[in-house]
């Protein structure tokens, strides 16, 4: 492991704002994230959006929506890369006199010749340097390169990865200011990763080939190196590149779909750390075990139905009261009455541990939260639960129920087994055909803990406008 902290920890979020905050992105965030939070460090959003063909502001809206609902408070406004063109200039003055980088007029496709003409020597395309010893100043066209040594090796130590090593002969003299003024990726990532002091740079191994080019910018503006941590990608259950097809998601879809942000947070953070056998953590947990050690350097596979587990977890974890206002939006998106707010509270204790989601609760609450009159009663079900048979167990239930002093789930239970015992019907006979007239279909909660929430009134007047819409069927037939 390589030294940690150092004297202050200061990680950074780097997305290019050419898309939606996708499950791989957001992992690197929370692992950002975490290590700036467990050393008292500093963490930063930087909105990489110096491609502006492809950068659009209703991606960064959306990341940073993404960001602010998982969680992930960062320590200062986001900085945005355009706005940062007079320090890049700036960098590239110093490098400039010190001979660090040079004026170049190679046009694209003169690159592009040396580049096919080292490929068909068995080489490496690189550029030839020839601009390097001209003296150049600026000029319609004109680019700046770094003055890259001519050899030597580059070390370093990755936190995920252990010692890595490029050798300098494979890389060229890159360009650090295209030839209309903007500076290219690799050039605005160490200006700003150097001037934000960002002590720890973890992102995706997909940038691992820009590391030591990196490096060499830093060796030439003469700052200390950050600890590098490259992550592995996060691949589909069949150790594909993850896509749409293996059931990831935008961020943004998962807070469509119900889960919890704090759910997303500890499923990604397993995909490429552990601790001990450890599967469920809360914020306070992460924070205080995530010390950047035990990264994972083989690749994690995205389990959709782990994710679900997870959140299904998380769920149990929460009182009513904390549940209430996250379950609020997706009744609302149900078109579910939300007025009763202590009527839901008491509901939702029937359903959570039966569901994975708050787009599940919501759904499965409906028929609680609905009035009588509203509910539909699901025709399959009525049909073989509500015989003529079934109709009669429920009609006399109501009587029974209809005049029971006490109204608590215990005495419900005495009262529904007091009636089973004595009509000898068993009870799992009976019990979906009282659900369907309580809710509309023949499964669900405990029959006790619906009619408690629901109260004698609300259960009387079920069973009886279920049963009178259940006798009209019977007499229908029967005609
Ligand atoms: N903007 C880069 C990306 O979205 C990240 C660069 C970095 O973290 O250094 O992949």
């Amino acid at each position: 492991m390589p030294s940690m902290p150092s004297p202050r920890v200061v990680t950074r979020f780097a997305p290019s704002p050419t898309g939606h905050l996708h499950i791989g992105g957001a992992r690197t965030a929370v692992f950002c994230w975490l290590l700036a939070r467990h050393y008292g460090g500093r963490f930063v959003l930087r909105i990489e959006d110096t491609d502006t063909e492809r950068s659009r502001q209703e991606y960064t809206d959306s990341i940073l929506a993404s960001m602010s609902w998982l969680g992930l408070d960062a320590d200062s406004a986001p900085v945005y890369q355009t706005r940062r063109f007079s320090l890049y200039d700036e960098y590239i003055e110093r490098l400039l006199k010190s001979g660090d980088a040079y004026w170049c007029r190679c046009r694209p496709e003169e690159v592009e010749a040396m580049r096919d003409k080292a490929r068909a020597a068995g080489e490496k395309p690189r550029y030839d340097g020839r601009c390097r010893a001209l003296g150049l100043g600026p000029g319609p066209g004109h680019a700046v390169r770094l003055a890259v040594p001519p050899s030597g090796k580059i070390v370093f130590e990755d936190m995920v990865k252990g010692t890595v090593s490029f050798d300098v002969n494979e890389l060229d003299d890159m360009v650090l200011r295209r030839a209309d003024g903007a500076p290219t990726y690799n050039f605005a990532v160490v200006v700003d990763d150097v001037s934000m002091n960002i002590s720890h740079v973890i992102r995706g191994d997909d940038h691992l080939n820009n590391t030591p080019r990196q490096i060499l910018i830093y060796q030439a503006i003469g700052a200390a190196l950050p600890v590098f941590g490259h992550v592995p990608m996060i691949l589909g259950p069949d150790r594909q590149k993850l896509s749409k097809r293996h059931g990831a998601k935008a961020v943004i879809e998962y807070e469509k779909d119900g889960l919890l942000p704090e759910a997303l947070v500890n499923y990604l953070v397993r995909l490429g750390w552990s601790h001990k056998d450890q599967e469920i953590f809360n914020r306070e947990e992460l924070i205080a075990h995530f010390n950047g050690a035990s990264l994972n350097s083989a690749a994690a596979s995205f389990d959709p139905e782990k994710l679900l587990w997870v959140n299904s977890q998380h769920l149990r974890a929460l009182s009513s009261q904390e549940m209430l206002p996250r379950l609020l939006p997706f009744l609302r998106r149900e078109g579910i009455p939300v007025d009763d707010t202590d009527h839901i509270m008491r509901c939702i204790p029937l359903y959570q541990p039966r569901v994975d989601t708050l787009a599940e609760l919501a759904g499965q609450m409906r028929p609680l939260l609905l009035k009588a009159a509203d509910i539909v009663h699901d025709p399959a079900a009525s049909a073989k639960f509500l015989s003529a048979e079934g109709t009669a167990h429920v009609a006399a239930l109501r009587e029974r129920l209809g005049t029971l002093e006490d109204f608590h789930k215990e005495a419900l239970r005495r009262c529904i087994h007091a009636y089973v015992e004595e009509s000898g019907v068993k009870l799992k006979l009976i019990a979906p055909g009282l659900r369907v007239c309580l809710l509309g279909t023949g499964s669900g909660p405990d029959l006790a803990d619906i009619m408690e929430v629901l109260g004698r009134r609300e259960s009387v007047e079920r069973l009886s406008r279920a049963l009178s819409h259940a006798g009209a069927l019977i007499s229908l037939h029967r005609e």
